[in-house]
């Protein structure tokens, strides 16, 4: 009975293998298919009497078979229909009727969907840096439904910010910054919190900072990025960082509570061309590309969708059209983050 053999080690290897049930049922019908045909065409030859049996004995044995096969998915199928339907996530997740049609194109997204755009509703953001990065930052934060955004900047809308800082019109000129980028954020979309913050975030805010789920670093000075990265780092509370000059940038997410590098890790003095976008200049569009990588870094953190750019870092380059990822990591010397101990579980 070498093919009841056969069939018996197809159903312990589908087992061991952890085949698809379908899978190990078809190998099994080819087989018994082939057995039949053998003892259809060439009864009493040495092959059929080691196969075993005959063709009436198969084709019974398939009869029964298919039979329980049959009534087993008949009443798998009654199951189905007796059983309530699924919670629906979306219901579940607290959105109001008019916020499941706005942020429709999220939830229909298997990496964000209800529990994400939940996610994003609660999270709390600090944005610092109301300018050319902030614009997209802010506007695509707002869009995409994170309920809690502060805005800190200490400037004011200028005629020179219009070229790149898309944020903002040519009305609101000499308007602080924040309460512009806010009502804009609002006009956006009303269902989220703005709080502007009319000041400039130093390394005291370490208590502040402490507040938000993320920070998001869209200032142009090698100071003031230092110090939040510092006040961040304390605060343990991971950073979104971008930066931009000319036709260049690079984006990234510095994280040292969860084994990435902090800001002073990768550049721990000024860089020799150091100087603000009102010096060295800066291409309109590119902090349209930056910003929204930012942002988009962003609803990934907040949501757990993805690989996030932490220990890694995008560089582009506007000029040519390129971009490239290098990977970045944290020094155990650093002065910053060196002395700083791993959250319990990161890697
Ligand atoms: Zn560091």
């Amino acid at each position: 009975m070498l093919g009841l053999w056969l069939i018996v080690m197809l159903l312990i290897l589908g087992r061991v293998l952890r085949m698809p049930g379908r899978v190990t049922l078809t190998m099994i019908a080819v087989l018994w298919a082939g057995m039949l045909i053998l003892q259809l065409t060439l009864p009493g030859s040495s092959a059929a009497r080691a196969v075993g049996g005959n063709a009436a004995g198969w084709l019974v044995l398939g009869a029964v078979v298919a039979l329980v096969v049959a009534y087993r998915r008949l009443l798998a199928m009654l199951r189905r229909r007796a059983a309530p339907p699924p919670a629906d996530p979306v219901q579940d997740a607290g959105l109001s009727d008019a916020e499941l049609d706005r942020y429709a194109r999220h939830l229909v997204l298997r990496q964000i969907g209800g529990s994400g755009q939940t996610r994003l509703k609660s999270a709390r953001v600090l944005v610092v840096g109301a300018g050319g990065l902030g614009s997209p930052v802010c506007l695509y934060l707002a869009a995409a439904g994170v309920g809690h955004v502060t805005l800190a900047d200490d400037d004011t809308v200028s005629l020179s910010n219009l070229q790149r800082q898309v944020i903002f019109r040519d009305e609101l000129r000499g308007e602080p910054k924040t309460y512009a980028a806010a009502e804009a954020m609002l006009k956006l979309n009303p269902h989220i919190d703005v709080t502007p913050l009319v000041r400039r975030i130093s390394e005291d805010d370490r208590d502040l900072i402490a507040d938000y789920d993320l920070v998001i670093d869209g200032t142009d000075s090698f100071k003031g990025r230092a110090s939040i990265n510092r006040a961040c780092v304390a605060a343990g509370v991971p950073l979104i960082w971008g930066s931009i000059a000319q036709w260049e940038g690079q984006v990234t997410l510095f994280h040292p509570a969860l084994g990435g590098p902090c800001m002073a890790c990768l550049f721990r003095n000024p860089p020799v061309h150091d100087a603000p976008c009102a010096e060295a200049g800066v291409v309109g569009a590119l902090p349209g590309v930056i910003g929204s990588m930012m942002a988009l870094e962003a609803i990934k953190h907040l949501t757990g969708a993805g690989q996030g750019l932490r220990g890694r870092m995008m560089l582009f380059d506007g000029l040519y059209g390129e971009s490239r990822m290098i990977e970045v990591a944290r020094d155990p010397a650093c002065p910053v983050c060196g002395t700083q101990p791993l959250a319990p579980g990161a890697a």
